[in-house]
């Protein structure tokens, strides 16, 4: 599988704002604990037992903080991905999708079915086991569908 296109991003970053929810902020639906720390080690590493990605960049905007250079987001505040985050970061959002498609993200693929190779996914999958990786990505996006399903009804009904 190659890197995810221009639409394919633009996709994937509307379905993460829908899967967050439209409530308040402090409301906002969230990954849980376990997703994120997958991904916190998929984006950031750990500590110097194993390095961070490759794409990940020191923010211009918000020193001593992260972005991600090949998700095309841009250098926000809602966008950082390590370092100094806010309280709600954007690991934090229920579907998240990675242009390499590393584990903890929504459209995580394994390593066998990737085209590009990549050690670090190799060695997140015998941390944590490729089947509960699969679980953890098909689990987002049920997650996605439900909380898509739920904002049409609910609009219906404000109407
Ligand atoms: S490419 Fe994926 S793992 Fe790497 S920094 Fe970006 S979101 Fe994180």
């Amino acid at each position: 599988m190659s890197r995810s296109t221009w639409f394919e991003k633009a996709k994937s970053f509307t379905k993460s704002m829908l899967s967050r929810g439209l409530g308040l902020i402090g409301h906002s639906r969230r990954a849980s604990p376990e997703i994120k720390a997958i991904r916190e080690v998929s984006c950031n590493g750990q500590e110097e037992r194993f390095p961070p990605c490759e794409h990940r960049q020191p923010s211009q905007n918000h020193p001593g903080s992260y972005i991600c250079g090949a998700c095309g987001c841009g250098d926000r505040k809602a966008v950082l991905i390590g370092g100094r985050v806010p309280s709600y970061s954007k690991l934090d959002y229920p579907y998240l999708s990675c242009p390499i498609y590393m584990p903890g993200f929504s459209n995580y693929v394994p390593s066998g079915q990737d085209e590009e190779s990549n050690e670090r996914k190799v060695h997140l999958e015998l941390k944590y086991g490729v089947e509960r990786l699969n679980a953890i990505a098909r689990g987002q996006k049920r997650g996605f569908l439900i909380e898509s399903w739920r904002q049409k009804v609910r609009k219906i009904f404000t109407r």
